[in-house]
């Protein structure tokens, strides 16, 4: 049986062990939110201060040329691009995972409308328990073209296979679950789609930083995802998008702001395109914002995605051996795939009482966070989670339940 020491014993031999000194850590906690909020990597403080007093402050309008500003959601993009598969000047980080979604939606049903066999192509596909926003942004897009389009929501990853016909214009599916944690095989999965003539669109959120994911090897057709989660870029740090180069001369998003214009200082009073990536562009980014992703990126040069996903399982693996063990007595269950190639970067457990064993957690100093229904979810990022982290937050979530310390009528915050 697992020890405490065996935790300690797995830190001392953590090849990864060193990246942790990179992030500001408050003492007394225990982080399993990166998956929510990064952690803040050490070197932002610096480059804010750049930012803001320097760039922002001396330089003042200067900086976009200077500063190198204009340029920033490219040369971000490319410093991403490794983490996902991707080449140079195939992302842009910019705007929100939502807006991004919005984009390359409305971009992939013009493209498939332009095909010979557009008539019946009507149906975008994506899974009920998808990140909420998702489905709301696909509906919403729908509504507001008024061409038919309509949402087919699959309830299980089985019901794809039948799903996709020749109606299906659009598969749009988020890779990792941001709730189980279930991660989609993405090779097998876009060719089944590409099979019946679809367009694919992975969602990265929980992916990016997280996983290692292969967007060429995977022939997907767009991608979108966050960089305020794994990646570390800050609250609300704006997201990414990147689009398969074969769809780049093809791809026309509606949100067709100065900043994707081809000659955005020409000032013409008609849009056309920019080359490549940059079309994905709308307007002026919030640079303070923007600037803080490259620190996050930083850390990640310094390791592989292949060493992260290593040590990610064997936190994940640990954590889950040690909950059934030791709180085996409770009503915990599993929400999150066993088996290695199917599961994300963080843990799920259902509790009949999830919300307020969480706040009680989360008091303790043992910060994770709570989605409907009774979900308790536990992020794992290896850049700064120690074996003996999960040993002690094990221990604190026995405590808990052995003695009930939870306040069933807690009261919900806004953010839960
Ligand atoms: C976190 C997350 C988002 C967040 O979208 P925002 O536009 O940044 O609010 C979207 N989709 C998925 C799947 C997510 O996990």
């Amino acid at each position: 049986m697992t020890t405490r020491n065996n935790c300690l014993a797995l830190d001392a031999g953590d090849p990864l062990a060193a990246l942790r000194t990179q992030f500001d850590l408050p003492e007394g906690v225990i982080y399993l939110d990166g998956n929510s909020l990064g952690a803040r990597p050490k070197a932002a403080l610096q480059r804010a201060q750049e930012v803001i007093a320097q760039e922002w402050g001396s330089d003042l309008i200067r900086s976009w040329n200077k500063a190198g500003w204009f340029d920033l959601p490219t040369r971000l993009g490319n410093k991403l691009a490794p983490l996902i598969g991707a080449k140079d000047d195939e992302v842009v980080i910019t705007d929100s995972t939502s807006i991004n979604l919005f984009k390359v939606l409305a971009a992939a049903l013009q493209i498939q409308a332009g095909r010979p066999d557009a008539a019946g192509r009507k149906v975008i596909i994506t899974e009920r328990d998808n990140f909420p926003t998702d489905i709301y942004m696909a509906e919403g897009l729908t509504k507001w073209l008024d061409r038919g389009y309509r949402l087919h929501l699959l309830d299980s990853p089985e019901e794809l296979a039948t799903a996709l016909n020749a109606d299906t214009a659009v598969l749009m599916l988020t890779h990792v679950n941001y709730r189980s944690g279930h991660l989609h095989d993405m090779q097998a999965v876009t060719a089944q789609a590409h099979a019946r003539g679809a367009l694919v669109i992975w969602d990265l959120a929980h992916s990016a930083g997280a996983v290692p994911v292969d967007l060429h090897r995977g022939n997907a057709d767009f991608a979108v995802g966050c960089t305020y989660k794994y990646l570390n870029g800050g609250p609300g740090s704006p997201a990414f998008a990147w689009v398969a180069p074969r769809h780049h001369a093809d791809f026309r998003q509606p949100l067709s702001g100065w900043w994707g214009h081809d000659t955005p200082f020409a000032m013409l009073p008609s849009y056309r395109p920019g080359a490549g990536i940059r079309r994905a562009l709308c307007g002026t980014q919030p640079i303070v914002s923007l600037a803080m992703v490259e620190s996050g990126l930083d850390v990640f040069a310094q390791t592989s995605m292949l060493a992260l996903r290593t040590k990610s399982l064997a936190l994940t693996d640990l954590f889950i051996a040690l909950v059934e063990a030791r709180c085996s007595n409770h009503p915990l269950s599993l929400a999150t795939p066993r088996q290695h190639h199917e599961r994300g970067s963080h843990v799920s457990f259902a509790h009949p009482h999830g919300y307020a064993v969480m706040q009680a957690l989360i008091e303790r100093g043992v910060i994770g966070d709570y989605r409907e229904p009774l979900i308790m979810r536990f992020g794992f990022t290896p850049l700064y989670t120690r074996f003996v982290d999960v040993w002690d937050a094990v221990e604190c979530l026995k405590q808990i339940l052995d003695d009930k310390a939870y306040d069933l009528d807690a009261k919900r915050d806004a953010v839960t």
